[in-house]
C-alpha cells in the first residue's frame, strides 16, 4: 500500500479549514481500485489524458472568447503549462482555460457517474493486454493520474469571475475534499504527489518524451519549465492553401516516421453530414516490398486535435494499407475503442470517406502525371490489385487505375491502361484479349498468340499469378469480356478470321484424310485431352492446346503444379492445323497406311511439344526415347522398338 497521508507542510499550504469531504461514486470507487492497485506498463498515458483534459479547457475558453462579449481576455496566450520537482517528487500541469467552478468540479470529478466507466471495466477485464490506454475512450481519462499518483490536488477557477477558486484534493481511495481558494487564477492546475514507484515522471527528459509520443499536435503551446515542447501544429485542421508544401512532408516525416519525402498526398476537410479533417499521404516505396510482409500502420485517429488511437487499422480497407495519414473528427464519440470501430457507424462513414479521397487522389495522378503514375504502379499495383478483388463499391475506380504490358508494348516495361487498351481495339472486336505467361518473351512466342500477332489485335500480358484471378473477377471493363487467348470459342469471326470451311470447300479427299488423322490423334491422347479437332485460328504452328471457357488457365495451372505436382491438370482440346505441311504429310501417310509407328510416334511429339513450351511436360525420358527414334527414323537406320504412350 502507498503512503496516501498529507504531510503537515502541504495542509499549511491547502489550508484545508471549510474543507467539504465527498465520497467518490459507486463505480468511480471501483475505477479508482483498479486503477490504484494495478500495474500497468503504459501508465504514462495520465500525461496525455491530463493535457487532452487541458486543450479540451482551452478550446472551450477560446470558443467562448469567440462568442461571448463579456468572457474576459486571458492574460497572456492560451497555453498549458507543465511543471515539475524531483525532490518533492511531484508534476505539475496547468492551463489557462475554462476552469471550474464549485458544482462543476464536485460533479465532473468524482460524483457523477460517468456512464463509460462501466464500459471501460468491461472491456479491461475482457482484454488479456490490459490495455490502459484506451481509458481516455471512456470519458474516464482523468483517473489514470491514480496510476502513478498517491495524491492528486487540483486548483481551479472557473472563467466565469465571481466565483472563488477552488481546491479539490484525494488520495484516490473513497473520498475527497474540496475547499475554497482565494486568488487563484482562472485555469486549472493539476498537482500529481507520485507515487515512489513513478518518480521517473518528475524527469525533464521522461515527460518531454511522453508528450512527443502523445500530444506533439495539440494546438496550443506545451510548455515545460517555459520551453515549448510540441513542435509541429495540427496542420490537418487548417485549410489546405494556408500550409506549405514543406510542412506537408515534415509532418508526414515525423507521422511515418521516415527519412524519406512522401510521394503524395491528400488533404481534405468535410463539414457534412460528418465533420472531418484528413491528410493522407502515399509513400515513395512500399515497405512490403523490403520483404517486410503484410505492413500496415494504420492512421492516427484524433478527436478535436488530440490523439485518440495511433495506429488505427479499421479506417481504410487492407489493400489500402500503404497509405497513411491523420483523420480527425469532432464526431467520434468517446466510447470508441480498438474493439468497436468494426460496428461504429459514424467511423464507417468516415472511412467511406477516407476511401473516395485516396482513390480519387491517385486517380488524378494516374490520368495527369504518366510518369509518375508508371513509378506508383510499379510500387503498390499489387495493392490496387488486391482492392479490385476485394472493394466491391470500388471495383470500376480501381479498374481504370490497372496497367498491363501488352503484345503492342516496345519492351516489357511499357504498360496501358484498359480505357487505352479499348481505345486501340481494332474495328469489330469486341472482347478484350489477355494471356497468361511468365515473361514477354515466352507470352509472344505462344502460338496461342499466332492469330492475333497476324490480325494485329492487342493481347494483355498477365505476368502476375495474381492477374488472372483478378480478370476473372472483374470479367468485363466498360461492357467488354475479357477473353483468355487459350480459349476455344473465341468470337474469331470479330478478329476477321474466316471459318476455314467457308473459304473453299475442301476436295472430299483432303478432308477424309484430315478426319482420318483427326481419329488418330483422339485415339493416341484419349486420356490427355478432351477432344481434337480442326483449327480455325492457326496459320503456322501445326498445332495448340485450347481450353473450355470455364478452366484455370495454363499458366495459373503451371503455377499451381509448382506448389503441389499433383495438381490435376484439366483436359483441354486440341486444334490442329490442317494447312500446316508436317500435318498434312502425316495425314497423307497415316490415309495410305504407310509408316505407322513413325505416324503415332510423330502424333504423340507434336503433343509433348506443346507441353514443353508451356513447361509442363510431365515425362521427359519417355519424350527424349521418342525424340531418340524419331531422328534415327529420318535417317533411314535400324530402328529399335518404342512404347507409345
Ligand atoms: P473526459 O475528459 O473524457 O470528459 P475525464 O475523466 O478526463 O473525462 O474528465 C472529467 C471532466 O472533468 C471533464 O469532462 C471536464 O469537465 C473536467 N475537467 C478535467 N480536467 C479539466 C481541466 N483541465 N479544465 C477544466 N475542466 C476539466
Amino acid at each position: 500500500m502507498e503512503e496516501n497521508t498529507i504531510t503537515n507542510e502541504q495542509q499549511d499550504n491547502y489550508n484545508m479549514e471549510n474543507s467539504e469531504e465527498f465520497e467518490f461514486q459507486a463505480e468511480i470507487k471501483q475505477l479508482l481500485n483498479i486503477l490504484v492497485y494495478s500495474l500497468y506498463t503504459q501508465r504514462e498515458i495520465f500525461l496525455r489524458e491530463l493535457i487532452s483534459n487541458a486543450t479540451d479547457a482551452l478550446d472551450k475558453f477560446r470558443f467562448l472568447q469567440l462568442g461571448e462579449n463579456q468572457v474576459s481576455q486571458q492574460d497572456g496566450e492560451l497555453a498549458i503549462k507543465i511543471s515539475y520537482d524531483k525532490d518533492n517528487k511531484s508534476i505539475i500541469v496547468a492551463d489557462n482555460g475554462i476552469g471550474m467552478t464549485k458544482k462543476e468540479l464536485v460533479d465532473n470529478i468524482g460524483t457523477i457517474a460517468r456512464s463509460g466507466s462501466m464500459e471501460f471495466f468491461k472491456k479491461l477485464a475482457e482484454d488479456s493486454r490490459q490495455d490502459i490506454n484506451i481509458i481516455g475512450q471512456f470519458g474516464v481519462g482523468f483517473y489514470s493520474v491514480f496510476m502513478v499518483a498517491k495524491e492528486v490536488i487540483i486548483k481551479t477557477n472557473s472563467y466565469q469571475n465571481d466565483q472563488p477558486g477552488w481546491m479539490w484534493i484525494s488520495d484516490g481511495s473513497g473520498k475527497f475534499k474540496i475547499s475554497p481558494l482565494e486568488n487563484f487564477k482562472q485555469g486549472t492546475e493539476i498537482k500529481l504527489m507520485l507515487k515512489d514507484d513513478a518518480v521517473e515522471f518528475a524527469d525533464k527528459t521522461r515527460i518531454e518524451e511522453v508528450i512527443k509520443k502523445y500530444s506533439n499536435f495539440v494546438p496550443y503551446p506545451i510548455k515545460l519549465e517555459e520551453e515549448k515542447v510540441n513542435t509541429i501544429s495540427a496542420i490537418w485542421t487548417q485549410t489546405p492553401s494556408s500550409v506549405k508544401e514543406e510542412e506537408y512532408r515534415e509532418f508526414y516525416k515525423f507521422m511515418a516516421n521516415s527519412v524519406e519525402d512522401p510521394f503524395f498526398w491528400v488533404h481534405k476537410a468535410a463539414d457534412v453530414p460528418l465533420q472531418i479533417y484528413s491528410i493522407l499521404y502515399v509513400p515513395k516505396t512500399s515497405m512490403e516490398n523490403f520483404g517486410f510482409g503484410k505492413v500496415n500502420r494504420g492512421l492516427s485517429l484524433y478527436a478535436r486535435k488530440v490523439m485518440i488511437m495511433s495506429e488505427c487499422k479499421d479506417l481504410l480497407p487492407e489493400y489500402l494499407r500503404f497509405v497513411n495519414g491523420v483523420v480527425d473528427s469532432e464526431d467520434i464519440s468517446l466510447n470508441i475503442s480498438r474493439e468497436t470501430v468494426q460496428d461504429n457507424l459514424v467511423l464507417q462513414k468516415i472511412k467511406r470517406n477516407l476511401v473516395k479521397w485516396i482513390i480519387d487522389r491517385i486517380s488524378l495522378v494516374a490520368a495527369k502525371e504518366e510518369e509518375n503514375y508508371h513509378l506508383f504502379w510499379q510500387q503498390f499495383g499489387r495493392f490496387i490489385k488486391e482492392g479490385i478483388v476485394a472493394d466491391f463499391d470500388n471495383r470500376n475506380k480501381l479498374a481504370a487505375l490497372l496497367r498491363f504490358n501488352t503484345s503492342l508494348a516496345k519492351d516489357q516495361d511499357e504498360t496501358i491502361s484498359l480505357a487505352k487498351y479499348l481505345e486501340r481495339m481494332k474495328e469489330g472486336q469486341d472482347e478484350i484479349y489477355y494471356m497468361g505467361g511468365p515473361n514477354r518473351e515466352e507470352a509472344l512466342a505462344s502460338p496461342l498468340m499466332e492469330i492475333f500477332k497476324e490480325k494485329g489485335v492487342e493481347v494483355l500480358f498477365l505476368y502476375d499469378p495474381m492477374d488472372e484471378v483478378l480478370i476473372t473477377h472483374l470479367k468485363e471493363f466498360e461492357g467488354k469480356q475479357f477473353k483468355s487467348v487459350e480459349l476455344g470459342d473465341l468470337n474469331l469471326k470479330a478478329l476477321g478470321v474466316e471459318e476455314k470451311t467457308d473459304k473453299q470447300e475442301k476436295p472430299v479427299l483432303q478432308q477424309s484424310k484430315i478426319d482420318k488423322i483427326l481419329e488418330l490423334f483422339k485415339e493416341l491422347l484419349k486420356d490427355q485431352v478432351s477432344d481434337v479437332r480442326e483449327s480455325q485460328r492457326l496459320t503456322g504452328s501445326p498445332c495448340i492446346l485450347v481450353s473450355p471457357d470455364d478452366a484455370v488457365s495454363s499458366h495459373v495451372q503451371k503455377l499451381m503444379r509448382q506448389v503441389n505436382k499433383d495438381f490435376p491438370l484439366s483436359k483441354r482440346v486440341l486444334e490442329i492445323n490442317s494447312d500446316n505441311k508436317l500435318i498434312s504429310k502425316l495425314a497423307d501417310l497415316h490415309y495410305a497406311g504407310e509408316k505407322e509407328e513413325y505416324v503415332r510416334n510423330a502424333c504423340l511429339q507434336l503433343f509433348d511439344n506443346l507441353l514443353v513450351l508451356e513447361g509442363m511436360l510431365q515425362n521427359p525420358r519417355q519424350m527424349v526415347e521418342r525424340v531418340n527414334y524419331l531422328m534415327q527414323e529420318s535417317l533411314g537406320e535400324e530402328k529399335s522398338p518404342i512404347i507409345l504412350t
